[in-house]
This record gives structure tokens, C-alpha cells and sequence, in this order.
């Protein structure tokens, strides 16, 4: 049997997880603050790096932040004024999530494929222009259901879940249990 071959389990490489950011676009400040606040903390607590949120929203964006003090990790949430120009400027991939798009099963390959993501989602209304403006229209299904459950299943797929998400400098960490609630409290913050 042929060992050493570039597909054996002992040479292949593991491959590089893509780094990946969240564009909220058309976030209604004042009427969506729990949903963008959710929306931001399910790609945090399953591996995106950042979230960009249109229009802009300190109080969120500082809500954010307070937590990540607490629970590690570098997640922001950067408000924007123009998510066209994140959208054209972004060094990678723009795929807009999207019930009208192609199958997410056929195009993750190349998502994964991909070094950089940025991963568009609407509200209530989606700007038309940003099905043309992004490089894929990927969808999670085929029905209308909620961006939350959009980003949380693609970077589920994308990145293997919430346990590969890491989260250095947390200050309390939780203690798995099968009953109850156990918190630990780290001094000096986890690495
Ligand atoms: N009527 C809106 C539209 O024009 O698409 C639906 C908005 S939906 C409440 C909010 C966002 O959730 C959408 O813009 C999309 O990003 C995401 N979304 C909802 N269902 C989806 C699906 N089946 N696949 C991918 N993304 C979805």
C-alpha cells in the first residue's frame, strides 16, 4: 500500500480556516436593536471576526464590547455609513445570503476555498444593487427565515462550529455541565 502520497491522512495538510466578517446591511436603529444585537453575538460566538453594521449604532456596537470584555475574544462591531464601499473595498470574497440564491451545499467548497469572506445579510428590505455587487448570492435553504439563523449556519458549515472559535483573554469562562451553571472567574484573563 502506498504510503506518503499527497492524499494519505499522515502528509495532507490541514487546511487553513477562512477569516470571516458580517456586513449588516439596513439595520433599523431603535426598532432592531435585539435582533442586530443577536445577530452580532451568534458570528462571534461561532468564529466570524467582525461584524459591520449599517447604519451605525454605538449603543450596540459599546453592548457588544462590554460583553467581549467579559467573554474574550476580538470581535467589534464597526458602524458604517456606506456599505457599498465596504462591499467594493473588502480584500476577499462577498457573498450575500440570500433565500433567492444558489444552494449553499453547491457553493461552499468555494467559499472554503477562500482566504477572506464577508458575509452580507439584509433586514427588512435588501438594497437591489447588492445582488449584483456581491460575488455570490448563496442560499440557506429556500424558504425566508432570519439572518441570525443565515450567518449562524454558514459559518457553522464554513469554520466547524462554536468549539473551534477561540476567545484569548476572557475573563470567566463556562464549565460545561450537564446540570446547572458553572462559571469560572480567570484571574488574569485565558490565552
Ligand atoms: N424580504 C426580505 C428580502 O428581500 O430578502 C427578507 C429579509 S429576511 C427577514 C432578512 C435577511 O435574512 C435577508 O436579507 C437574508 O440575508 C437573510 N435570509 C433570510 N432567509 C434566508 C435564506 N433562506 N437563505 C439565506 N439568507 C436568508
Amino acid at each position: 500500500m502506498a504510503t506518503g502520497s499527497s492524499g494519505s491522512k499522515r502528509t495532507r495538510r490541514r487546511r487553513a480556516r477562512p477569516r470571516v466578517a458580517v456586513l449588516r446591511v439596513g439595520h433599523r436603529v431603535g426598532r432592531d436593536p435585539r435582533l442586530t444585537t443577536h445577530l452580532a453575538l451568534a458570528a462571534r460566538a461561532l468564529g466570524a471576526e467582525r461584524m459591520y453594521l449599517e447604519p451605525a449604532d454605538p449603543a450596540l456596537t459599546e453592548r457588544v464590547a462590554a460583553l467581549a470584555r467579559g467573554w474574550g475574544g476580538a470581535f467589534v462591531v464597526d458602524g458604517v455609513d456606506d456599505w457599498r464601499r465596504v462591499v467594493r473595498s473588502f480584500p476577499g470574497r462577498v457573498v450575500h445570503l440570500t433565500m433567492y440564491g444558489e444552494p449553499l451545499a453547491r457553493a461552499l467548497p468555494r467559499l472554503r476555498g477562500s482566504d477572506r469572506l464577508l458575509l452580507v445579510v439584509g433586514g427588512a428590505k435588501v438594497p437591489p444593487d447588492l445582488y449584483r455587487l456581491a460575488h455570490a448570492n448563496v442560499a440557506v435553504g429556500a424558504q425566508p427565515h432570519s439572518e441570525v439563523a443565515a450567518v449562524a449556519i454558514v459559518l457553522d458549515r464554513l469554520l466547524g462550529g462554536p468549539d473551534r472559535a477561540r476567545f484569548p483573554g476572557a475573563r470567566r469562562r463556562v464549565v460545561p455541565q450537564a446540570r446547572g451553571k458553572k462559571v469560572v472567574t480567570l484571574r488574569s484573563g485565558s490565552r
